[in-house]
């Protein structure tokens, strides 16, 4: 069965999540405040209306209650962001994700019950940021405030030695949960300590902020 999503504010970043689900043939009623946005996806998204999703009775009468998932991409208007996540979640909505234009309307929209808070640019920043300390970190994501996942390329201080030797966990507190060899085409996952890591092999490494940070200053870091 289809799953079915609504998509409410069109803007760049409601108007990607809407062309993207549709392109992988999901169920998606489009809704925004203005009419031109409306038509830009009349002919992507299964359905699209012009409503203002502030409004409970317009909500209900667009059947939003059937609806699997609700993404709520208003931009700027926060109290309009705030308001529909509130309706949506008294409407009995099971999964709503909101998007948070800064820290304080996060904060908000955690306390009101959205099961998603996405803040795009904020942490698309901190994954470029990552990216342009070094260009051995590939990858940066946050799994928690204190935790995250790093996607890095092995340099010469890793390579030819196995992670018995590098000692990763007990000198970093960090845990390499797989490795893409340089060469292979498979991903290793849960790796062997007695595994033998080549420059150019990706790590993928969990663990608190703090330890990845001297893990990628300490063993990461551009040395070539
Ligand atoms: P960006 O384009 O930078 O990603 P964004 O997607 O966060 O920004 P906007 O470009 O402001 O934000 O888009 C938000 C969209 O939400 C607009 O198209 C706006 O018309 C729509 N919108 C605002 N308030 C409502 C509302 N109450 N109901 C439905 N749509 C709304």
């Amino acid at each position: 069965m289809k799953r079915e999503f609504a998509v409410i504010g069109l803007g760049r970043f409601g108007g990607s999540i809407c062309r993207e689900l549709s392109s992988e043939g999901m169920e998606v009623l489009a809704i925004d405040t203005e009419e031109d946005k409306v038509n830009e996806f009349k002919n992507i998204a299964s359905h699209a209306v012009i409503a203002d999703a502030t409004d409970e009775k317009v909500l209900k009468e667009l059947g939003i209650r059937n609806i699997d998932h609700v993404i709520v991409a208003i931009g700027d208007n926060i109290q309009a962001s705030i308001l529909t996540t509130l309706m949506l979640k008294e409407l009995g909505i099971k999964k709503i994700t909101v998007k948070a234009q800064n820290d304080y309307h996060e904060k908000v929209l955690n306390k009101i019950g959205a099961d998603q808070v996405v803040h795009p640019e904020r942490d698309m920043g901190k994954r470029i940021a990552h990216s342009i300390i070094s260009n051995n970190i590939l990858d940066h994501l946050e799994l928690s405030d204190e935790h995250s996942i790093v996607e890095v390329k092995a340099g010469a201080r890793m390579s030819g030695k196995t992670l018995i030797d590098l000692d990763i966990r007990a000198q970093y507190g960090c845990n390499v949960v797989a490795i893409k060899p340089i060469n292979k085409k498979e991903i290793n996952v849960s790796p062997m300590a007695t595994e033998v890591i080549n420059k150019g092999d990706i790590l993928i490494v969990i663990g608190a902020d703090k330890d990845i940070s001297r893990f990628e200053k300490q063993l990461v870091v551009d040395d070539e």
